[in-house]
């Protein structure tokens, strides 16, 4: 076994990775960017290694640094964790050419399974079903019309270099294709400078099961059965789970044959995963992902075994630890994957602080791989993952439950996240139900937005509660820094003379007044309610816990307190409070229509118009890209571009000015 690894990526898998390294006795090497000084896996590893400046391409795509950085650190292999190099088969080419022995499959394995089409063409031969379609060499624009007017609307147009969803097109129309083609290529071109693309049937209701796979160097080849991954949202993963709703034993057996057979075709060894696509009791072979997977958390749960202490083992030239007969599944596991993005806002990336974190207790049936602490920042360059929650119970209905009771706990403020979506996918029916098919997300907008409810009696007792707590504090503190201390007159604390001391409370639209109990705590009221509310900071945690008695409830509840709003956490809900400040000017930001600005921090990555040029409303101007997601700004008038402030690769702030439009009288 090694004792000195490398792990040349960074957030929740490389502390993953060193995790187990950790507990096997390997020591660690983490790599970080400037962006990462002071990221969680850097403070985890014995020992850290600049790699460059903040963007991926100058520091975790940086092939040549990170084996630079291995070999002087005298790390001995690389574990490249998933994203980045991850996939590289000339990276892998590298450490091997340095003396470094890289985690994962050979080159050759990589490159054989990197373009889908010829993946295809490989998995075709060793006998593994696939979606009709068309994979072929020729590229002709009539070429595959033809072939896709074969295969029979609606079709699906992918890049045959893709990845994460780019260049990805449906057509369900012979007129639309043409447009569609060019869109498909032209993305593909820009985020893999490679514009082939492959045609497949597209299916309507299909689910998306994948294998688990393990091979070593011996001729071992085997299966850890299959996860779910079909709650997604465009086309990307949001909950996995294992083992598949519903999935037939015999279904199980071929998918699992199917993808042994897949990994012998190209000599794989390591860590692998077989993506099929399921309906009507069919499967069919989409594509190979050559290294460890974002979800392989809930194989772990159900297998019992650390898939990262296998890879170890099998880079380190062992044989497999299991025989497939030795494998067997246990219980049900699901993962939700917890992003900084705004579902109501198309998933709109949010960057920023995470200003406030915490998260549900960790036991046997809930585990969190995060790579990140409150204070840390999530930052433009990288993905904006916040964490992973993985839970196990002894059947779905237990694991599901375990998901709502977790998700429940976690408190995350700061940064737009996708809890609340994820909590009404556990609460859903249908997901309950099992064997949702990929287009759940998007039959069910509601879950994106959930209705504004009104804030609950309990939470404006607690913010109450604490706006009253910290004026008092103020109060005691400006009294005790006053020359005289004891001057009633002197404080703040709503006392007036002859008169119970009564305060309004402002909270948002709301306007509460308060007056001291004798026993300690307030009388509250509010248009025809009242409410008796009481406690204080909880000492175990001083800076967001509170313990909170309204009438005869009592519990505890956090909050992130800034200068003008109050955020109160509760039941994995978060309710903000504006605090309004009569003298504050408003707030209402510029909504000119003629300035059109970067809604978040991104690299402008095409300019589609020029200063001068006459558009119409809803046309493209400008597309961003920020953290891996491609956004597009329009025209919100028709007009002319009076000015255009952005050139291609520039790296724009939040609210910087990009356009100028002149609207047409
Ligand atoms: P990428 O590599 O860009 O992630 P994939 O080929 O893995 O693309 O496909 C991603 C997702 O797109 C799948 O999980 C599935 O939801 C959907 N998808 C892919 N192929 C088809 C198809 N032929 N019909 C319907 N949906 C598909």
């Amino acid at each position: 076994m090694f004792r000195k690894i490398l792990i040349a990526n960074r957030g929740e898998i490389a502390c993953r990775v060193m995790r187990t390294a950790q507990r096997l006795g390997i020591a660690t090497i983490a790599v970080y960017s400037d962006a990462d000084a002071d990221a969680l896996h850097v403070a985890m590893a014995d020992a850290a290694w600049r790699i460059g400046p903040a963007p991926a391409r100058q520091s975790y795509l940086d092939a040549a640094a990170i084996v630079a950085a291995a070999v002087a650190s005298g790390a001995e292999a690389v574990h490249p964790g998933y994203g980045f190099l991850s996939e590289n088969a000339d990276f892998a080419a590298a450490c091997a050419e340095a003396g470094l022995v890289f985690i994962g499959p050979p080159p050759a394995a990589i490159r054989a399974m990197g373009s889908k089409a010829a993946a295809k063409t490989l998995m075709q031969q060793a006998g593994v079903p696939l979606v009709p379609g068309y994979h072929g060499a020729a590229q002709d624009a009539a070429t595959l019309a033809a072939a896709a007017a074969k295969i029979g609307y609606p079709v699906l147009i992918k890049a045959s270099a893709g990845g994460g969803g780019k260049g990805m097109r449906i057509v369900e129309r012979a007129e639309n294709f043409a447009a569609a083609l060019a869109g498909a290529r032209g993305e593909a071109a820009s985020a893999f400078g490679d514009d082939r693309v492959l045609i497949e049937k597209y299916l309507t209701r299909p689910r998306h099961i994948e294998i688990q796979l393990f091979a070593d160097s011996h001729g071992g080849v085997l299966h850890l059965f299959e996860r779910d991954c079909s709650i997604q949202r465009r086309h990307q993963k949001v909950i996995e789970e294992a083992p598949a709703p519903g999935l037939a034993p015999a279904m199980r057996a071929a998918m699992g044959e199917a993808a042994v057979a897949a990994a012998r075709a190209v000599g794989y060894i390591g860590a692998g995963t077989v993506e099929f696509i399921v309906e009507d009791g069919a499967f069919y072979f989409m594509e190979m992902n050559t290294r460890l997977q974002v979800e392989h958390a809930v194989s772990e749960m159900i297998t019992g075994q650390d898939l990262v202490e296998w890879q170890l083992r099998v880079a380190a030239g062992e044989a497999l630890p299991l025989d497939q007969s030795a494998l067997r599944m246990r219980g049900h596991a699901i993962e939700a994957r917890l992003y900084a993005e705004d579902p109501a806002r198309d998933f709109l990336p949010s960057i920023g602080t995470l200003r406030h974190l915490r998260e549900p207790a960790v036991s046997a049936h809930v585990r969190i791989d995060t790579g990140v602490r409150a204070g840390d920042r999530i930052g433009i360059h990288y993905d904006p993952m916040i964490a992973k929650l993985i839970v196990w119970d002894a059947d779905r209905a237990g694991a599901i439950r375990r998901l709502a009771s977790a998700l429940a706990q976690y408190e995350i403020g700061g940064l737009r996240n996708n809890l609340a979506l994820l909590r009404a996918i556990a609460a859903h029916p249908g997901f309950a139900a099992g064997g949702v098919d990929t287009g759940f997300l998007a039959r069910h907008p509601a879950l994106l937005t959930p209705p504004e409810a009104a804030v609950p009696r309990f939470v404006l007792g607690a913010a109450a509660l604490i706006v009253l707590t910290l004026r008092a504090e103020a109060a005691a503190r400006a009294a005790a820094a006053s020359a005289d201390p004891h001057n009633p007159w002197a404080g703040s604390d709503g006392w007036r003379l002859n008169l119970p001391a009564m305060q309004s409370v402002w909270l948002g639209e709301t306007i509460l007044t308060a007056s001291p109990l004798a026993a300690g705590g307030w009388r509250l009221s509010h248009a025809a309610d009242a409410m008796e509310i009481g406690g204080g900071r909880l000492s175990s945690d001083a800076d967001t816990a509170w313990r909170v008695r309204v009438d005869g409830a009592q519990r505890t509840v956090s909050a992130l307190i800034e200068p003008a709003a109050l955020e109160v956490f509760m039941d994995g809900e978060a309710w903000r409070l504006r605090l309004p400040d009569p003298l504050a000017p408003g707030d209402e930001r510029i909504t000119d229509g003629g300035r059109i600005c970067a809604p978040i921090p991104a690299t402008v990555r095409r300019v589609l118009v020029a200063a001068g040029d006459a558009v119409t409303r809803g046309q493209a101007l400008l597309v961003l890209e920020a953290m891996k997601m491609e956004l597009t700004l329009t025209a919100p008038t028709d007009g002319t571009i009076a000015a255009l402030r952005a050139v291609v690769g520039q790296l724009v702030s939040e609210g910087e000015e990009l356009v100028e439009l002149e609207a047409v009288a």
